[in-house]
């Protein structure tokens, strides 16, 4: 397949690890400190205002980063009649979308700031994400042509990646040519509304990109309004299933639905696998953005010849990661989304301390949505009922002779999202990648932060529909002729 080389690979061309750099746009993200933002519905139709509500700061609550007026269903209705595809050529929707690339580039302190201050980002994840949306932004633009699109797509996105997928969802259905009705998270409705105005301010025309932001009946009235002739989704496998009945329901059964949701990943590590070399990929992948990620790994199979003395080396690399205020850059680890997010994960914690399975837990801040980075021991991945979406990884010991039945383990769960081997068996790496059932393999490195165009991303069996995101097939979803593919 092509391989896509994003003209700057780097947002702004930052080095992650160049200290200077970083210390130079933390200064900058600063000017944000007690700035406050406005969110609300952005339509072509004027629509009726709400109280604005506040939206908090995961890591410390008191500060109110801004108000958001949320939409409501008759605001939904109305931007469903107003809704219509993107007719400009093809060359002008790409130009068009590279300009946007380049405000946000142009944007970065402000757009730093926002992750820090609205879902909780640290700086390296901060500078990440950017990178993803102008990827995104240009590399579909790149593959804009002259094929029919399909009419108005529903851009539903994720709190986790608030910026990055909620722009590779909208980004991907206009290089189509579609018409767009955003719904953002409800934990990050401003970044949205700040990425929209960009997307304007660029040349998106009003009637082809509106947002509504709100909670689950907002996604559900636009899931259901007949102007929507598409759907993409990324978010949890529960709320996929609700969608795929409600388009079942209300809409044409062709329409196209693209979702990514949720997994439970697994890594094995034998005892062949460089120590040193799997330690820092498993700290990554398990608690780099809090184990805030779909991507993230959950269930660690160490070979049990190295397990004790590879546990010693994992704990003793948790200790030295440091959590705290996301806007410093030796913040390893900021707050969990929400309180709710939080309860969620303490209670699986605490029920595991109940039941003595802690190896390792730490003390959180008072205040703020923090969570530890947590180590729990489990006999292996069936135990675990559900992903737990935050800085809690399971760890469970096998036999080399097993190592197909833990395979087996792993694909029973139904879930094929991501999946990470350490090893030096060249046979193995062979063997076990062929078996196993998940849209990311990963060999010897860290099973987190796929890189649009090189890496497209994406799960299978309850993981996500595919096409990948951010890979040559994805934009053909949003293309006329998806219609006919998906009903034969
Ligand atoms: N693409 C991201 C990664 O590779 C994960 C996306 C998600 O969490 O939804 O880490």
């Amino acid at each position: 397949p092509e391989l896509f080389l994003p003209e700057r690979p780097n947002a702004k061309g930052f080095e992650l690890r160049d200290r200077p750099t970083l210390l130079a746009i933390e200064a900058a993200c600063r000017a944000f400190d007690d700035h406050s933002w406005q969110g609300a519905p952005i339509t072509a139709a004027k629509a009726a205002t709400n109280p604005a509500q506040p939206v908090c700061n995961p890591a410390d609550p008191s500060d109110i980063v801004g108000h958001v007026i949320w939409a409501d269903a008759a605001t939904v209705e109305l931007a469903g009649k107003a809704a219509g595809r993107w007719d400009a050529p093809a060359e002008e929707r790409s130009k068009v979308l590279n300009a946007a690339a380049d405000l946000l580039e142009a944007n970065y302190g402000e757009i730093f700031a926002l992750l820090h201050r609205e879902a909780g980002k640290t700086l390296l994840d901060a500078v990440a994400e950017l990178r993803e949306a102008v990827d995104f932004l240009r590399y579909y633009a790149a593959r804009s042509d002259g094929a029919p699109a399909r009419g108005v797509f529903a851009c539903i996105s994720p709190w986790n990646f608030p910026l990055a997928i909620f722009i590779g969802q909208v980004a991907a259905a206009l290089a189509a040519g579609n018409g767009v009705l955003a719904k953002p998270a409800e934990q990050t409705p401003l970044i949205a509304s700040r990425a929209v105005h960009w997307l304007h301010a660029a040349g998106v025309p009003e009637h082809a990109l509106q947002l509504l932001p709100g909670a689950g009946e907002v996604g559900a009235a636009i899931t259901a309004n007949p102007a929507v002739q598409g759907v993409a989704f990324t978010g949890s496998t529960q709320t996929a299933q609700i969608i795929h009945k409600s388009i079942a329901r209300h809409l044409d059964p062709g329409t196209p639905f693209i979702a990514e949701t949720g997994g439970l990943n697994a890594m094995i590590v034998d005892s062949t696998a460089l120590p040193e070399q799997a330690v820092q990929a498993i700290v990554e992948s398990a608690f780099q953005s809090a184990g805030q990620r779909c991507s993230a790994l959950r269930c660690l199979y160490v070979q049990d010849d190295i397990a004790e003395d590879f546990l010693e080396m994992l704990t003793g690399a948790m200790d030295a990661l440091v959590m705290g205020d996301p806007r410093q850059i030796e913040t390893d680890l900021g707050p969990v989304v929400d309180a709710e997010a939080k309860a969620g994960i303490v209670a699986h914690i605490e029920a595991a301390q109940a039941q003595g399975r802690v190896v390792k837990t730490y003390p959180t801040p008072d205040r703020g949505f923090f969570v530890a980075p947590t180590l729990i021991k489990i006999d292996g991945i069936a135990d675990l009922e559900q992903e737990i979406f935050g800085p809690v990884l399971h760890v469970a010991t096998f036999r080399s002779q097993d190592l197909d039945a833990v395979i087996d383990a792993i694909n029973a769960t139904g879930y094929g999202l991501t999946f990470g081997l350490m090893t030096r068996i060249d046979d193995r790496v062979q063997h076990v990648t062929e078996r196993v059932q998940a849209g990311n393999l990963y060999v010897n490195r860290n099973q987190i932060g796929a890189i649009v165009g090189s890496q497209p991303f994406g799960g299978e069996g309850l993981s996500g529909t595919g096409p990948k995101a951010g890979g040559p097939l994805y934009l053909d979803r949003f293309r006329a002729h998806a219609a006919k593919e998906s009903a034969q």
